[in-house]
């Protein structure tokens, strides 16, 4: 499908001046034309689990990836931008580990004082408004962590990571990051008059990181349940005078019941009174879209909403923006949603034949931020670690002794070897088992 077919709500009005110019079509939004005097069209885009994905490169099989890249996805968002006045960019989790840039600046590198890791250097040429955060930020421990995120140029918020233990009451938790942020943006009305509406963004991270990273946060932090923060923090939001609430939720859609410390709790989070709209993630899926949702009640993957509410999910590795459409109206002094879209727009389609075709070319700010990082990494990735005397390959490994197996259970040995020689375990007999895979 291409990326004009999947923009259902916008009006193709512009499509015959846009095609000629460019490939950068400026489609107008419908609400742009509704917006009456009293009421503004405010778009809100997302990125989520971009795991170090600035290039649309693949390090692993060392060549060029159509389907990837926060390159690519700053030049939907700077389409976005060009089709609204009133647009917004935030940011849902995951960006500091999953590819080997990210291990590159981790373990090699390293970030000394002053230094900007490469996704946030890219990011930060984006003017994002805020970030919340993703349970892989803490892949690498909290000091690393909190150095890559000082160096952004925009907040990040988290209403369910205290430091320390949990507190009796939601709202007296000690806090890592402000929960909230409630940003003042003026808006053009329909009649070209600006005026200020204030948008709360409160944050949420998987609960069970403390699973996931016990060694990094055991005795340091501890979470709570995202749906429990919510209704702690949101009417608090309120009160202090946010015309809407938006949720960066780094959690993804589960139709399951509540649970204590559910980890994909969005769809519950969004029940929760006093949000106007989600922004879902963690699970690389794309929402609204076609699969993974059927039967999911209160979920309605076709219009984007859960409980009613506008939501989007999208995808990861930058390969769609998620994007909600919203139409306000001044309704005496407070803003309300009327009206909303939502949407997650692919930076690439599938032809015919399955083949992949890039629907948008690199922004070149963003490369030139990640440049010498990047090409760092093709270094550390090329690096050779060994020779073998023989080819390997596995197109046998799921019928008999292979030798691609064989070497990745050697490996292993040889790893946790290393680790026991300084320790009490340092003369227990290693057995290591690998699981055959057939590649290529
Ligand atoms: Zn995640």
């Amino acid at each position: 499908m291409s990326s004009i077919l999947n923009l259902h709500p916008i009006t193709r009005r512009s499509l015959l001046g846009g095609l000629a110019a460019t490939s950068a079509l400026v489609l107008l939004h419908p609400f742009a034309a509704r917006a009456a005097a009293n009421q503004a069209h405010l778009r809100l885009m997302e990125t989520t689990d971009i795991h170090v994905n600035v290039f649309p490169y693949d390090y692993y099989a060392d060549k060029p990836n159509d389907t990837m890249g926060l390159a690519r996805t700053a030049t939907i968002i700077d389409n976005i931008r060009a089709e609204a006045a009133n647009a917004l960019l935030i940011d849902n989790g995951d960006l500091l580990q999953g590819n080997p840039m990210g291990d590159y600046m981790a373990y090699q590198h390293g970030m000394k004082d002053g230094d900007v890791h490469p996704v946030i250097k890219a990011m930060n040429t984006l003017g994002y408004t805020v970030g919340t955060l993703g349970n892989h930020e803490f892949n690498y421990g909290l000091d690393f962590m909190f150095k890559v995120l000082g160096g952004a140029n925009f907040p990040f918020i988290c209403a369910n990571l205290t430091k320390g233990q949990l507190a009796s009451d939601p709202k007296k938790d000690d806090l890592f990051f402000k929960p909230y942020v409630i940003v003042e943006k003026q808006i053009k009305d329909g009649a070209g008059n600006e005026s200020p509406v204030k948008i709360g963004f409160i944050g949420f991270v998987p609960p069970q990181i403390m699973l996931w990273d016990t060694k990094n946060l055991e005795g340091k932090a501890q979470t709570r349940d995202i749906v429990e923060a919510a209704k702690a923090w949101v009417p608090a939001m309120k009160e202090e005078g946010a015309d809407i609430v938006i949720a960066l939720s780094h959690s993804g859609i589960d139709g399951a019941a509540p649970s204590e410390k559910m980890e994909n709790a969005s769809l519950h989070l969004a029940a929760v009174d006093g949000i106007d709209a989600i922004f879902t993630g963690h699970q690389h899926l794309v929402f609204p879209g076609p699969k993974s949702w059927d039967g999911i009640a209160n979920a309605d993957p076709v219009k984007g909403t859960l409980h009613g509410k506008p939501a989007v999910m999208g995808g990861f590795w930058g390969s769609h923006l998620g994007l909600i459409d919203l139409l306000l109206e001044k309704d005496g002094k407070s803003w309300k949603i009327v009206d909303f879209t939502a949407e997650a727009r692919p930076i690439y389609h599938r032809d015919d034949k399955k083949k992949v075709v890039a629907d948008v070319a690199d922004k070149k700010d963003v490369i030139e931020a990640a440049k010498t990082e990047h090409e760092a990494t093709l270094a550390y990735v090329r690096t050779p670690v060994g020779k073998t005397s023989a080819p390997l390959y596995s197109y046998f490994a799921l019928v008999a002794d292979d030798p691609s197996v064989q070497i990745v259970s050697q490996a292993q040995t040889w790893y946790i070897k290393q680790m026991l020689a300084d320790t009490e375990f340092k003369d227990l007999p290693v057995l290591s088992a690998a699981a055959p895979f057939k590649a290529g």
